[in-house]
C-alpha cells in the first residue's frame, strides 16, 4: 500500500493492534519455517519432543493459504477503513478498489453478489449459453419472425439459465429434455436458490464465528495438528470448556520418548485475542519472576507467558503433593496436562458437585491443608480460588486454574489470598459446614500470621497483614522474632527456567 504515485498519497497501514494481519506480517514466515523445520517443545525439563516429525506439507500449504485469505480479507478491510476516511463525507469520492487483494467475486462475504451472480464468470462445464436476441428485439423474417418475447424461446433461455444456478443446486438436464420455464417459474426459482444460499452463508459464518470465539486461530490449529502428527496426541476430541481467557479441550494421549504420556489430556489453549488479558495485566507485570520479561514483550507473547506461568506454577504444586493435573507439555500458548475425570467425563467443579454433608466437610479440611500447602510449602497465593477452580475427583479436590497464581510477595498477594479466603469460607458456609472458619481466621490459618480477628474491618485487616508481610529486610527480621517461619520461605527464582524462550 505504501504507493507514492497514488493521487491521495501515501496511506499510512495502520493495522488494528494485534489483528491477524499484525501477529503475521513480521513474524509469520519465519516462524512457520521454524516450526517445519524443528519443533522446540518445552517442558518443565525444557526438553526437545517434537523435533523429528515428517511436516505434511499438504495441510501446511492449506493452513498457509488460509492464513494468507485472512491476512488478504483483514487488508481489504484496512484499506475500506481508510477509503471512507479519506473519502469522509464528499460528494465525490476516491475508489480504492484496484488495491483489494480479494477480488470481491472471491470474497463471498459481499453482500452486493446477489447482482448478476450467475452470469459473471466463464466455466467451462457450463451449458452453453442461449441463443441471444439481438438489440433490435427479433431474429428471421416474415412469417418467422421471432421476437425476444417469445414463450417457447424465453423457456428454453430460462432452462439454460438454471444451469448457472449455484453447484449445489440439482437442475437436471432441462436443456436435454427441452425444458421451457415460464418466467414466473423461472423467477420463484432463482429466488428460492437465492435465498438457499443466503442461509447455508449464514450458517456457514456463524459456524466461522464460533471457531473464532474458541480461539482456535489457523495458528492454534497447526500447532494442534502438530502435535497429533507428531504422535504426542491420538486425537484431540472436544471442547470441555470455553472461558474468557483459555478454551480447554480433551484429547487422547499418544507417547512421547521422554515421558509417558496419560492416557487422557487436556489442552488448554490461552486465548490470542488480547483484549481478555488486559485486565490481568498485574497479576504478571508486578510477578518478579516475569517482571524483566513483561516489559519488553509484545501482547502475543505475553499470552506466552501465561502458559507458562501456569506450567511453573503445577509443577510447584505437583512438588508439594497437591492434587492438580500434571503438565505433560507446553508449547507456545497451549498447555497439555493430564486430565482429570474419567472416559471423557471431566470432573465436575466443586460448585456442580452433589456432595452430601460427610463429604463437604472432608472437602472442606481438604481445601484447608491445600491453601496452607500452596502458600506455605509452593509459595503461591492462587488468587483465583473459588468453587469454580476447584474439581471434585476420586473421593478429593483437585486445584485448577493457576495461571494467575502469584507468590506472596506481590504487591497484591495478600490481597488476592484474602479473596481466596472469603470464597471459600462464604462457600463451605452457605453449603452448611459448620466447621467452616470465618474470612479472618481462614487467613491466619493459611499464612501462619496471628492478626486479632475482632471487629476489625476488612482493609485494616489486610493492611495489618501486609506489615507483618513487608518483604524489607528489617521487617522481616521482626516477624522472624515473632516467630513465624513462614517468612523464610523466600522467593524461588531457579523457577524461571533460562531455557525458555518466548
Ligand atoms: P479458565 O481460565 O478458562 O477458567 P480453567 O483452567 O479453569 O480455565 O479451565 C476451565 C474449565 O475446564 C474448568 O472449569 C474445568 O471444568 C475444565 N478443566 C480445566 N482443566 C482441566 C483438567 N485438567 N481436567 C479436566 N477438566 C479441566
Ligand atoms: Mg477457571
Amino acid at each position: 500500500m505504501g504507493n507514492n504515485h497514488s493521487p491521495w498519497g501515501s496511506v499510512a497501514p495502520a493495522a488494528p493492534a494485534c489483528s491477524l494481519a499484525d501477529v503475521m506480517s513480521e513474524q509469520l514466515a519465519r516462524q512457520l519455517d521454524e516450526e517445519n523445520n524443528a519443533f522446540p517443545t518445552l517442558t518443565e525439563s525444557g526438553a526437545d519432543l517434537l523435533s523429528d516429525e515428517a511436516p505434511d506439507t499438504t495441510s501446511d500449504l492449506m493452513l498457509a493459504q488460509m492464513l494468507q485469505m485472512q491476512f488478504d480479507r483483514e487488508f481489504d478491510n484496512q484499506l475500506r477503513r481508510e477509503e471512507k476516511k479519506f473519502n469522509g463525507d464528499s460528494k465525490v469520492s476516491i475508489s480504492f478498489e484496484n488495491y483489494r487483494m480479494v477480488h470481491p467475486y472471491e470474497d463471498s462475504d459481499s453482500s452486493e453478489d446477489e447482482v448478476d451472480w450467475q452470469d459473471t464468470r466463464h466455466d467451462p462445464y457450463r451449458a452453453e449459453k442461449p441463443q441471444t436476441t439481438p438489440r433490435k428485439g427479433f431474429t428471421g423474417k416474415g412469417k418467422n419472425i421471432t421476437t425476444k418475447h417469445d414463450e417457447e424461446t424465453c423457456g428454453r433461455k430460462n432452462t439454460a439459465r438454471m444451469d448457472n444456478f449455484a453447484p449445489e443446486v440439482h437442475v437436471g438436464d432441462g436443456l436435454g429434455m427441452d425444458l421451457k420455464l415460464s418466467n414466473q417459474v423461472f423467477n420463484s426459482l432463482k429466488q428460492h436458490c437465492y435465498s438457499e444460499q443466503r442461509r447455508s452463508a449464514k450458517l456457514h459464518e456463524k459456524k466461522e464465528h464460533s471457531t473464532a470465539e474458541q480461539a482456535v486461530d489457523p495458528r492454534t490449529r497447526l500447532l494442534m495438528y502438530k502435535m497429533v502428527n507428531s504422535g504426542v496426541l491420538e486425537n484431540i476430541n472436544g471442547c470441555i470448556s470455553t472461558g474468557k481467557e483459555s478454551v480447554v479441550f480433551h484429547a487422547d494421549g499418544g507417547s512421547m520418548e521422554e515421558q509417558p504420556v496419560p492416557d487422557e489430556v487436556v489442552l488448554k489453549v490461552f486465548k490470542t485475542t488480547l483484549n481478555e488479558f488486559k485486565n490481568r495485566d498485574r497479576y504478571i507485570k508486578d510477578d518478579y519472576r516475569f517482571k524483566d520479561r513483561f516489559s519488553k514483550l509484545n501482547p502475543r507473547k505475553i499470552i506466552r507467558l501465561w502458559a507458562e506461568k501456569e506450567m511453573h506454577n503445577l509443577g510447584r504444586m505437583k512438588k508439594a503433593e497437591i492434587p492438580c493435573p500434571e503438565v505433560v507439555l507446553l508449547k507456545k500458548h497451549i498447555l497439555v496436562m493430564s486430565f482429570i475425570g474419567k472416559d471423557h467425563v471431566p470432573a465436575p467443579k466443586l460448585k456442580d458437585a452433589i456432595l452430601g454433608l460427610e463429604d463437604l466437610k472432608t472437602a472442606y479440611y481438604q481445601v484447608l491443608h491445600m491453601m496452607q500447602q500452596l502458600y506455605q510449602e509452593c509459595n503461591l497465593v492462587h488468587a483465583d480460588l473459588s468453587e469454580y477452580n476447584m474439581l471434585w475427583h476420586e473421593g478429593k479436590v483437585w486445584l485448577i486454574d493457576v495461571s494467575q497464581s502469584i507468590e506472596p510477595t506481590h504487591p497484591h498477594g495478600l490481597e488476592f489470598l484474602f479473596r481466596d479466603c472469603r470464597n471459600v469460607a462464604t462457600f463451605f458456609q452457605k453449603r452448611g459446614v459448620s466447621e467452616a472458619m470465618s474470612v479472618y481466621e481462614l487467613f491466619n490459618a493459611v499464612t501462619g500470621l496471628n492478626i486479632p480477628v475482632g471487629e476489625e474491618d476488612e482493609a485494616e485487616f489486610i493492611a495489618e497483614a501486609t506489615q507483618l508481610f513487608s518483604p524489607n529486610p528489617l521487617s522481616s527480621l521482626h516477624i522472624v522474632c515473632v516467630g513465624n517461619p513462614l517468612i523464610l520461605s523466600f522467593p524461588q527464582p531457579q523457577d524461571v527456567s533460562p531455557d525458555v524462550v518466548v
